[in-house]
C-alpha cells in the first residue's frame, strides 16, 4: 500500500533544493565553458547527466553513508557528479587535484570510500592505492569528457527519484589539517550546506539575471559551495573556467554580474592595464575570500573600477561565517574587515578559556550556527577538543569585534600559511623536510608575498657533517607533493631559534624573513 502522503517525511536532500531552483525554463543554458571546447550546458543537461550519474552509483549497491571520493581536473562534468553524489544520498569526498601519492594515501586510507574517481593519467597509483584500502570501484573522469565514470554512465536513465535525507545526514566530507598531525574530515550535513547558501543568497542579493563567473577550483568550500549553491539556489548562468586566467576572466567581465576570488585573483587582476571602470560595468558584486584581502587590493580596486569587494570570511568547517554588507542599509564595506556575523550565524572573543571580553580586544573567534559542521570525521577526542562545553565551534582565528559587531581578523592561533588562497600545514612541509637526507630539523613559516599572500620559507638546519643543496632539496619536495606547498625560498642555518620550552619561536623566523618578498 502506498504512503498516505501526509505521512511522507519532507526530503532534506540539498539536492533537492538546488533543483527546485533550477530556471523554470529547462532549455535556457546554465553553464557555459570558456576556457576550454566551449560549450554550452542546460538546465535539463544538468538534470539529465545527474540523473544519470546517481543512478550509475545507485547501481553499485553501496552501503549507507558510502564516501565518493573524487580527484580529477575541474569540468562541468565533474560539478555534475557532486551533484549527482547528493542526489544519491551518497557523500562527496572532493581532493585537491594537485595532491600526491602521499596525501591521496592517507586521505583513501582514512576516509574508507566506496568509489574514487580520478583522471586516466593518474589511474595507475590511484587505483593501486585505492583497491589496497578496500575501494570497491575505480572509475577516470577527464576534463575533455572522456572516462570510464561516463562511459558507464551513458547506459542508466536520465530520470532519478533524489535520495531521501534528513537535515542533518551527512553530505560532504572536506579535508582540512591542524598545525599538529594528519589532516581532519569536516563532516557537513546537507542542512549546513543549505542553510550556509540560503543566507547567502538573500544577504548578497542574487537577483534574476545575474551571471556568475566561477574559476575557482571546485575541491574547496569557496568554488565548491559557496560559488556553485549560489549559483544554483537562484537560477544562474555560470561562465566557467577551468582555471583563473586574469585576462579571459576580464574579458568576461561585459556577460557577467558576479565574481568570487581569493586575493591572489584580484592583485593579478590588477595587473591588467584593461582594468577599469568601462570593462566592470555590467557587472554588480565582486567577493572576496579564503585569506586575507590587503587594504591596498581592496582600496586600488575600488579606485580603479568603482566598485567596493565584499570580503567575507568562512572556513570548511563552518561555510560562510561573517561577510561586508551588500546592501548600504546593512552598513558600508570596510577594506580590512571581514564584516558581521551573516544572519543565524553568532561569533564571539574569548580570551582563551571562555568568557566575554571588551569589545575591540583580540581574542579567539567562536562560532555557533546552524552552518557549523557536526565534527571531524572518526576524530571524536579531536571534535569534543575544538567545540566548547556549551556547544561554540573553536576556530583557530583570532581578531577582534567593535562595537556594532564588525570583525576584523588579526591573525592564525595555529600557524596556517594561505598561499594563494591555499592553506599550508608547516607541520605536513617539517615532516617532509625532516626526512630528507642530511636535514636535522627544519622549521616552515609563511612570509608575505605581494602577489600570493603568504610564501612558503623553510629553515633547514643540516645534520653535522652533511652537505645541502638548496636547491636540490626542493626539486626533491616537487616531486613529493603539490606544487602550491613547496617552499618558495630555502634557507640553511645552524640552528633554529628556542624558547625556554623548547619550542621554535617561528614569531622570530617570521621577522626575519618579513622584507623576502617585497616589491
Ligand atoms: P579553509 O578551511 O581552507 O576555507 O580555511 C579557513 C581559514 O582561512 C580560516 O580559518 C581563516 O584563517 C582563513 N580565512 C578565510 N577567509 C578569510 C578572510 N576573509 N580573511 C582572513 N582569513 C580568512
Amino acid at each position: 500500500m502506498a504512503t498516505p502522503h501526509f505521512l511522507e517525511r519532507v526530503n532534506d536532500n540539498l539536492f533537492v533544493a538546488l533543483r527546485g531552483a533550477f530556471a523554470p525554463d529547462l532549455d535556457a543554458p546554465a553553464v557555459e565553458t570558456i576556457d576550454a571546447q566551449p560549450l554550452v550546458y542546460s538546465w535539463r543537461d544538468l538534470d539529465r547527466g545527474t540523473a544519470m550519474l546517481a543512478n550509475l552509483l545507485d547501481s553499485l549497491e553501496l552501503p549507507a553513508n558510502a564516501r565518493i571520493a573524487v580527484q580529477t581536473e575541474k569540468s562541468v562534468e565533474a560539478l555534475m557528479l557532486y551533484l549527482a553524489v547528493l542526489r544519491a544520498g551518497f557523500v562527496y569526498l572532493p581532493l585537491n587535484s594537485a595532491y600526491q601519492a602521499g596525501e591521496i594515501e592517507y586521505f583513501i586510507g582514512d576516509a574508507e570510500p566506496s568509489v574514487v574517481v580520478c583522471s586516466t593519467k593518474n589511474f595507475g597509483w590511484v587505483s593501486k592505492i585505492a583497491f589496497l584500502a578496500g575501494t570497491r570501484q575505480v572509475f577516470t573522469l577527464n576534463d575533455d569528457r572522456s572516462g570510464t565514470l561516463l562511459d558507464r554512465a551513458a547506459f542508466h536513465d536520465d530520470r532519478h527519484a533524489p535520495a531521501k535525507k534528513r537535515a542533518d545526514d551527512l553530505a560532504a566530507i572536506l579535508y582540512t589539517s591542524g598545525t599538529t598531525g594528519r589532516s581532519k574530515g569536516a563532516m557537513l550535513s546537507h542542512g549546513n550546506l543549505l542553510s550556509s547558501a540560503v543566507v547567502l543568497k538573500d544577504y548578497w542579493g542574487w537577483q534574476d539575471g545575474d551571471v556568475l563567473i566561477h574559476a575557482l577550483p571546485i575541491f574547496h568550500v569557496h568554488g565548491l559551495f559557496v560559488a556553485i549553491h549560489g549559483a544554483l539556489l537562484n537560477g544562474s548562468k555560470m561562465l566557467w573556467f577551468s582555471k583563473f586566467d586574469a585576462k579571459a576572466v576580464l574579458a568576461q567581465f561585459s556577460r557577467a554580474s558576479l565574481f568570487m576570488g581569493v586575493p591572489t585573483h584580484y592583485v593579478r587582476l590588477l595587473g591588467e592595464p584593461g582594468l577599469e571602470r568601462e570593462a566592470c560595468s555590467a557587472m554588480r558584486l565582486f567577493i572576496s575570500g579564503s585569506a586575507p584581502l590587503l587594504p591596498e587590493t581592496f582600496k586600488e580596486f575600488r579606485d580603479r573600477t568603482g566598485h567596493t569587494i565584499v570580503e567575507r570570511y568562512g572556513m570548511s568547517e563552518t561555510l560562510m561565517l561573517t561577510s561586508n554588507p551588500y546592501h548600504a542599509r546593512d552598513g558600508e564595506r570596510r577594506g580590512g574587515t571581514v564584516g558581521f556575523a551573516l544572519p543565524g550565524v553568532r561569533v564571539r572573543v574569548v580570551p582563551g578559556a571562555g568568557g566575554p571580553i571588551p569589545a575591540g580586544e583580540p581574542g579567539n573567534l567562536e562560532v555557533k550556527g546552524p552552518n557549523v559542521f557536526s565534527g571531524y570525521w572518526r576524530m571524536p577526542d579531536k571534535t569534543r577538543e575544538e567545540f566548547t562545553d556549551d556547544g561554540w565551534f573553536r576556530t583557530g582565528d583570532v581578531g577582534s569585534l567593535d562595537a556594532q559587531g564588525r570583525l576584523t581578523i588579526v591573525g592564525r592561533s595555529k600557524d596556517l600559511i594561505i598561499s594563494g588562497g591555499f592553506n599550508v600545514y608547516p607541520a605536513e612541509i617539517e615532516g617532509f623536510l625532516n626526512e630528507s637526507e642530511g636535514v636535522l630539523e627544519s622549521a616552515v613559516i609563511g612570509a608575505p608575498h605581494p602577489d600570493f599572500g603568504e610564501a612558503v620559507v623553510a629553515i633547514v638546519v643540516p645534520r653535522t657533517g652533511a652537505t645541502l643543496q638548496p636547491d636540490a632539496l626542493i626539486a626533491d619536495l616537487k616531486a613529493r607533493i603539490a606544487n602550491y606547498k613547496v617552499p618558495k625560498r630555502l634557507f640553511l642555518a645552524d640552528n633554529l631559534p628556542r624558547n625556554a620550552m623548547g619550542k621554535v619561536q617561528k614569531n622570530l623566523l617570521r621577522e626575519q624573513h618579513r622584507g623576502l618578498f617585497a616589491r
